[in-house]
């Protein structure tokens, strides 16, 4: 018997890696049967009185039946594939007699199962002339040449299954909502015409008709008909502002963009003033008028030399920008997609970094009685070391954790660093209340008291060991939750701090409703509160309607002994800065703390 190496193989057809790539474009491979595929199989079957039918596909290392009749196996080795054979001419491969053909005589399909002896085979060739595949026929029994009739019925079979290939691809490339051209027409557009040197260089448009939060918003709370309606009211209302011949193409939910080929840039800024006051009236849904906020975002594809993915993703960008900057539409800034890129990436290696050991950790800064000079407790401020970009400040990583669900694994990671710590100084003497940030949004949870009442027990910490400060944060919507959850930690016994007083958005009403305890000033009045009269101004005022209200106030960023004596003498209860200590690593601070009372140089001793 021949050994298997010396089997004569079949040879590689001519464009064997574009044929590949289309086979891949095609996405039939790996696909669920199909029925209208498996109605040729079996008509096939029947017209050429066979007991096999397939349609093969002939891949990389195999050869995979996108339908088949009567063989039980989806798939064979590219090497014992007859198919194989059959792709480089537009003849049909016949095999009267797989045992009498040296090609295939040993061949495990014909000396093992199924046991083939006849074979007749016609290639499917795209219209780019790349063959995908056969249409074959099998049987167990060897065979003269196929009749005249048979060989038409082959052919027949063969372009059925074409037309058939070809109208599924036009299918899959049509958005089901609004039938218009999708993601994938779009990058197959964009990738013909850089390829097509008569073209001159193109523009990509992306549209956000609704930011993606508002768009899921209108589907939660009106239905995914309503949602489907504003999708082609927003399609219409496009395509009327479009140039004549643009091709609308609808990406994803409520995200659309167009290719604009010619004009200069006053064309392209017209047509993108045109679009954008189209989008921005109010759409009717059943006589209510919903309101969306969109962002318009363009590149030139002279500005990306890179593939059509990375144009659509630069527009995408663009597009970012104007919804977060409410402009009407902005163009491509690299500078700006870095930043965006950056956050990206810091969003994703935050979780590891969380799951990990030795990223983050957390520093306690002291804060002082400016009565007595004493240290009354430590503020826990969280810090990362990333693996490759090193030290990230929290005031970068920890807003955009505000804008993902990360928060919440945050914080609690957070909450738990610092009630082991807490348990373990207590168990050392040192009994110092220790403050934790929180967001906002850990507040509108629902069951954030809950949870901490929890993580109390777990780490076997008493309430008035720690407490919390609480910046305002815009993105907060549900007020009503955050008073009920404030006045669950208050009722638990634990101290609520207004962090970064001053500078939130509503700070006088803000401090009539807060169950909270404390005041901290914002470090930007304090920092040269010795010299500014505005500042002083504000910190006294801050300090006696907080005063009246029952809450005690501490000021952040004392960096100066001059505003350290101010504060005191203005009344001021405590105070935190550099000028008293940095934030410091936990031995450190017991070291800080060992080293005895703080007093400012200018104070007599
Ligand atoms: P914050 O809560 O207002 O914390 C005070 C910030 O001011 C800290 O910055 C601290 O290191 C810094 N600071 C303290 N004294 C001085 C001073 O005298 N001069 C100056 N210029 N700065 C001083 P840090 O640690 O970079 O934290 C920045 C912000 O990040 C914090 O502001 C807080 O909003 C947030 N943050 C920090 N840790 C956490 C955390 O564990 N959870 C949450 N949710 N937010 C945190
Ligand atoms: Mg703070
Ligand atoms: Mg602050």
């Amino acid at each position: 018997m021949t050994p298997a190496t010396a089997k004569p193989l079949a040879p590689i057809p001519a464009r064997e890696e574009d044929r590949l790539a289309t086979l891949q474009r095609y996405e039939l491979l790996d696909t669920p049967a199909e029925a209208a595929f498996d109605q040729i199989t079996r008509l096939a079957a029947k017209l050429l009185k066979v007991p096999v039918a397939l349609i093969s596909l002939v891949d990389r290392d195999r050869q995979w039946f996108k339908s088949r009749v009567g063989l039980p196996v989806q798939e064979t080795p590219r090497e014992h594939a007859f198919c194989a054979h059959a792709l480089d001419s537009d003849a049909l491969l016949v095999v009267g007699d797989a045992r009498q053909d040296e090609r295939f005589a040993d061949n495990p399909l014909v000396t093992g199962d199924p046991n083939i002896r006849f074979y007749a085979g016609a290639p499917l060739r795209t219209a780019d002339g790349l063959a995908l595949g056969t249409i074959c026929v099998i049987d167990d029994q060897p065979r003269p040449a196929l009749t005249p009739e048979e060989e038409e019925a082959l052919r027949d079979l063969s372009a059925m299954t074409m037309a058939h290939i070809e109208a599924r691809r036009a299918v899959g490339y049509l958005h089901p909502v609004t039938s218009l051209s999708n993601r994938f027409r779009f990058l197959a557009d964009a990738d013909a015409l850089a390829d097509d040197p008569a073209t001159v260089p193109e523009t990509a448009v992306v549209i956000d008709a609704a930011a993606s939060q508002q768009y899921a918003e209108l589907t939660r709370v009106l239905g995914q008909v309503c949602a489907d309606a504003f999708e082609i009211d927003c399609a219409r209302r496009i395509a009327a502002c479009l140039p004549d011949h643009t091709r609308l193409y609808h990406l994803s939910p409520a995200r659309f963009a167009f290719i604009l080929l010619s004009g200069g840039d006053g064309d392209l800024a017209d047509t993108l003033d045109r679009v954008s006051s189209a989008i921005r009236s109010p759409f009717q849904y059943q006589g209510v008028p919903i309101a969306t906020s969109a962002g318009i975002g363009f590149v030139h594809r002279s500005d990306i030399a890179e593939e059509s993915v990375e144009l659509l993703r630069a527009a995408t960008s663009a597009a970012h920008q104007s919804l977060e900057t409410q402009k009407p539409w902005c163009a491509y800034d690299e500078e700006q997609d870095r930043a965006a890129h950056r956050a990206f990436l810091l969003l994703r290696s935050l979780t590891e970094a969380m799951d990990g050991q030795d990223q983050l950790h957390m520093a306690y800064q002291p804060k002082v009685d400016l009565r007595t000079d004493r240290c009354i407790g430590a503020e826990a401020l969280l810090r990362w070391t990333h693996p490759e970009l090193g030290p990230i400040s929290p005031a970068e990583f920890v807003p955009l954790a505000e804008r993902t669900a990360l928060v919440r694994p945050l914080t609690e990671w957070v909450i738990g660093a610092v009630l082991t710590q807490v348990a373990h100084w207590h168990r050392r003497g040192i009994a110092l209340p220790v403050s934790i940030n929180i967001s906002m949004l850990d507040l509108g949870s629902g069951d954030f008291a809950d949870r901490v009442e929890a993580l109390l027990d777990r780490h076997d910490v008493q309430a008035d060991w720690i407490d919390f400060e609480v910046t305002e944060s815009a993105l907060m919507t549900d007020r009503a939750e955050v008073d009920r959850q404030l006045r669950s930690l208050r009722r638990l016994g634990i101290a609520v701090e207004i962090d970064d007083f001053g500078t939130g958005q509503s700070a006088l009403s803000y401090l009539k409703d807060i169950p909270a305890t404390a005041v901290k000033i914002d470090q930007r009045f304090i920092r040269s509160i010795a010299d500014e009269r505005s500042d002083q101004i504000m910190v006294r005022s801050t300090i006696d309607l907080a005063h009246d209200l029952g809450y005690l106030v501490i000021a952040e960023g004392v960096e100066t002994d001059e505003a350290y004596d101010w504060l005191r003498l203005h009344g001021c209860d405590f105070g935190q800065g550099y000028l008293i200590s940095r934030p410091l690593a936990p031995a450190a601070f017991e070291d800080w703390l060992a080293a005895g009372a703080f007093r400012p140089a200018a104070m007599p001793v």
